[in-house]
């Protein structure tokens, strides 16, 4: 386990220093990038050790696992919600994560409403944009994201905060900037419920271009930990 937190510490420093170069090069100087922790799989140890070297941000994907990790990690850290979510389990996360970035249809969004009012919180959540347009993935369709945005003007319990997106393999670059262009786009939207101010995309292959095309938070697992067992 030494060697295996030696290995995270280094790479964390690694990943730092290039969202930093990337950011310094190509966005304006008070323009911040924060970098997530993506767990899964990924022993409570070793995120800790993330967490020790500055990583304040954590990316969850599955329920189950981070409800038997999640005492293990260290206190006060922010954690995200960014795998695909189920509607039944939404109410067993619901108050134990910051933000919810996977909301991609009008059910889903009703119900963390739904169990946002029933503990009396308000909820945050990002949209997922499926940019490429691939039948495999969640998220809205990029032109249908102002509609849905539009469908949930109504809802109290939570706030709309930002976008994310898992871009196709290959040809990133695309995408990134089309991303860029939805998110200027949404941006200024205003409204009781929305003010849109992240950019969630970019991981462990990718995430120098992702910062390049305005991302304020890249999601990374393989470049920090290593190759998922
Ligand atoms: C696993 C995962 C990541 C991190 O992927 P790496 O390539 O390991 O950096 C980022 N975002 C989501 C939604 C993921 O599921």
């Amino acid at each position: 386990m030494a060697d295996e937190v030696e290995k995270v510490v280094e790479n964390v420093r690694r990943v730092t220093a290039e969202v930093e170069e990337a950011r310094s090069k190509y966005r304006s100087s008070d323009d911040r990038v924060r970098i997530m922790a993506v767990t899964k799989t990924v022993p409570p140890e070793l995120v800790n050790a993330a967490l020790e070297c500055g990583i304040p941000l954590l990316g969850e994907n599955r329920v189950q696992e981070y409800l038997r990790k999640k005492d293990a990690y260290k206190a006060g850290v922010p954690v995200h919600f960014i795998g695909q979510l189920q509607q039944n389990k939404v109410r067993q996360i619901m108050g134990l994560v910051n933000v919810i970035q996977s909301v991609d249809s009008l059910r889903l969004a009703a119900e963390i409403d739904r169990q946002a009012r029933r503990l009396g919180i308000t909820a945050e959540i990002f949209i997922e944009v499926n940019i490429g347009r691939e039948p495999s993935k969640g998220g809205v369709l990029p032109e249908a994201l102002s509609g849905f945005l539009s469908e949930l003007t109504n809802f109290s319990n939570f706030m709309i905060r930002g976008l994310m997106t898992i871009p196709p393999k290959g040809n990133a670059e695309k995408f990134f900037y089309e991303m860029q262009k939805l998110f200027i786009d949404n941006r200024g939207k205003s409204g009781d419920n929305i003010d849109i101010c992240e950019l969630s995309m970019g991981m462990s292959n990718d995430f120098s271009l992702a910062v390049q095309y305005g991302a304020t938070m890249v999601r990374i697992g393989t470049g920090l930990f290593g190759t998922r067992k």
